[in-house]
């Protein structure tokens, strides 16, 4: 089998992260900060050791700042139903994932929150002058996708940070749930006041896993309120640390697992991570081109698009899966809007999305099936 749908879920995980898996399940079992006994302590420990790597890995003060989740979607929820209510306004643009519009929409049609959604340059990067048209006096949050899913652009975020606080009091959210693990990104030195990551895509944890950093003061309703193993005889909710967003049993065994995925691009280097990608994107495109397949991507796509003439996208990764045994995914990629601008919105593209442990050979048997899917 050739997978290459790792956008959506990086697989093969490296071994060291299932045995990570295995070994917490047997050794980190008991509930982890709950009761004060030894066990419940270490389990709680070794979520305390990811959190710290989490917090290097991706430039913050202080573990503190580093919320788990059960996805990016989780986090990014928890961002928005956490910190917009009535007349607030929102800044954000047309390649998000449903994991950014359906919450929007939803506060849009139920709370009285204002939504405008930022132009695009070539349909791909974000347009600066619109950005600063579009910040009002109650603009509360700018939320911008980090590396697009479908397209794999991927934005400045240093330059969109400029724009937004030197015109406007708005915090900057990232969704980083595909650029996490394959760029390189400071959030202290970027200025981010959130950035979401999926731990089960490129930092290569289990699915059930992700997160988000948070700037420090800057507090949050919580979605959820329950249970967190302190203060136990206060019915008040704790005032911050990821404790106020965490209530609720943690999965240690995701958790720790994570930690080795991070482990592990640490030790391989995530600007090698990355070149190999590009490399095997660039390969990609370039077959592609030659077979005279429509394709969509950007300057160092990490993720590819591609539609072969009229063909349903979803017909074709079904034939890509049925006959030659090679994981693709096809249709919209939970991000409808995205796919106006490339005029894809019908048909959907067939995207293409390559990990640490995809090899050439593995691109040139897809160029290979697309061949021969073209000729019919
Ligand atoms: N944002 C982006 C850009 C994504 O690509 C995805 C997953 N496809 C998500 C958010 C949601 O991630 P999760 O599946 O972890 O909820």
């Amino acid at each position: 089998m050739i997978y290459l749908d790792n956008a959506a879920t990086t697989f093969p995980k490296p071994e060291s992260v299932y045995k990570a898996h295995d070994y917490a399940l047997r050794n980190y079992g008991a509930n982890p900060g709950r009761g004060g006994h030894s066990y419940s302590r270490e389990a709680a420990k070794a979520i305390f050791i990811v959190r710290e790597k989490l917090a290097e890995f991706l430039g913050a003060n202080s573990s503190s700042q580093i919320i788990f989740s059960s996805s990016a979607t989780e986090a990014m929820s928890t961002i928005l139903f956490g910190s917009l209510r009535k007349g607030d306004h929102v800044v954000t643009t047309q390649l998000e994932h449903n994991a950014v519009w359906r919450p929007l929409n939803y506060l849009k049609e139920n709370k009285g929150v204002e939504v405008s959604y930022c132009n695009h340059i070539d349909a791909s990067y974000i347009d600066l002058n619109d950005l600063k048209n579009k910040l009002k006096q109650n603009t509360k949050l700018v939320i911008i996708n980090h590396v697009s899913n479908v397209f794999g652009v991927e934005q400045d975020i240093e330059a969109i940070n400029k724009v937004v606080k030197e015109n406007s009091n708005a915090k900057l959210v990232v969704d980083g749930a595909q650029s996490a693990g394959t760029h390189k990104v400071n959030v202290n030195s970027l200025d981010i006041d959130a950035f979401i990551f999926a731990g089960h895509k490129s930092l290569y944890g289990p699915v059930g896993t992700g997160g988000f950093y948070l700037k420090k003061d800057w507090i949050l309703e919580p979605l959820k309120i329950g249970g967190t193993g302190s203060n136990s005889e206060n019915m008040g909710v704790p005032k911050s640390g990821p404790e106020r967003y965490e209530s609720g049993t943690a999965n240690t065994p995701g958790i720790w697992a994570l930690g080795a995925g991070i482990d592990f691009i640490n030790e391989k280097g995530i600007e090698n991570i990355f070149q190999h990608k590009i490399q095997l994107s660039h390969l990609l495109i370039e077959g592609l081109r030659d077979l005279e397949a429509k394709t969509y991507y950007n300057k160092n796509s990490t993720v590819t698009s591609f539609n072969i003439e009229n063909l349903d996208s979803t017909e074709v990764a079904f034939i890509l899966d049925d006959l030659h045994n090679i994981i693709v995914r096809a249709g919209l990629h939970c991000s409808p809007i995205a796919h106006k601008n490339f005029n894809t919105a019908k048909q959907g593209t067939i995207r293409v999305s390559p990990g640490y442990f995809n090899t050439k050979e593995e691109i040139e048997i897809l160029l290979e099936a697309v061949k021969e899917l073209k000729r019919g």
